[in-house]
């Protein structure tokens, strides 16, 4: 998961002393790829960092286009962040431009990857996703692991060994941030449990606007259907929208969600064919800005349960 360590510190330095001040000389330079990674590394980093995230809050790191700003920033930075899994399908074009020869971790090594064929395709369809870039390269991996906690931790663990290696100086620090957040991730999963396990299981079933819960699914025992993929930049068959619509009525779906980085049209049709409610919006790839409900991985994690099990409870 790191790539020529030594070189990229020697590389960096030289690039901090003729920076053009946009970063403290005090301060670590680190880029993360999207807003929810770029909180697991400000909870690790805390004040020895600074953090340029290049997808941020609300937005939709699928079909981001990368600007000459990024590539300016990764050429500044000492260590990146990424979530890998194919989700960053602009990021290894967005590195040769930066000329950037550092450390990229990839935050998910470890994670055990779910394949992008979810729960739809058990109810017998057949039909291949778009051969998009990005996806298909990967393997048909679902890159949204941060959805299951335990898989968080991971992320957690990951960014402190990135940090420890590019900062050793400040790898004490790092270790105890780690290790202060990863108690409060413990905390957080037992409440997800917990709160999970007060809906009867023939009720956890909702439906979202794209395939990005397939870790929690997987973690928590609730099945997310969906009408477009894993990747945003897909579109909902006709064909696919009208089965799930059967699917919906056939299972008495309660409710549907939208999410904060998709279009909420298909599925605002979906719950007047169907007469399912509206649950409200998910936090799937993005946080919320900072006056939002979901303005860091644990507010996200606790305002989506709190919706999903308000939902499945049918109140
Ligand atoms: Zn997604």
């Amino acid at each position: 998961m790191m790539r020529n360590l030594m070189g990229a510190i020697v590389l960096a330095s030289g690039v901090i002393a003729s920076a053009t001040g946009a970063v403290a000389a005090d301060k670590i330079p680190v880029v993360a790829t999207f807003s929810i990674l770029g909180d697991f590394v400000t909870k690790v980093g805390g004040d020895r960092i600074a953090l340029r995230t290049i997808v941020g809050p609300e937005g939709d790191a699928h079909v981001y286009q990368p600007t000459p700003k990024d590539a300016a920033d990764i050429a500044k930075a000492r260590i990146v962040f990424a979530n890998g899994l194919g989700f960053e399908g602009w990021m290894e074009r967005l590195v040769a431009a930066s000329g950037y020869k550092g450390p990229i971790v990839v935050a998910t090594a470890g994670v055990k990857a779910l394949k992008a064929e979810a729960e739809e395709h058990e109810h017998g369809k057949t039909e291949q996703k778009d051969a998009k870039e990005g996806h298909d390269a990967h393997g048909g991996d679902d890159p949204h692991a941060w959805q299951s906690v335990a898989n968080a931790k991971l992320y957690v663990a990951n960014v402190k060994t990135g940090l420890c290696q590019a900062d050793i100086a400040g790898c004490p620090d790092y270790t105890k941030n780690a290790a202060a957040y990863t108690a409060e991730l413990n905390a957080l999963e037992t409440e997800i449990k917990t709160r999970i396990a007060q809906v009867p299981e023939t009720g956890r079933k909702v439906i979202t606007s794209h395939d990005a819960f397939g870790y929690f699914a997987d973690a928590y025992g609730v099945t997310f259907l969906a009408p477009t993929g894993v990747s945003t930049e897909s579109e909902a068959s006709a064909k696919d929208v009208a089965k799930l619509i059967d699917q919906i009525r056939a299972e008495k779906v309660k409710a549907v969600f939208v999410e904060n980085v998709t279009d909420t049209r298909l599925v605002e049709q979906i719950a007047r064919e169907t007469g399912a409610k509206i649950g409200g919006t998910l936090y799937s790839d993005a946080l919320s800005k900072t006056d939002g409900p979901a303005a860091s991985y644990a507010a996200m994690m606790r305002h989506n349960l709190t919706l999903l099990s308000a939902a499945m409870l049918g109140s």
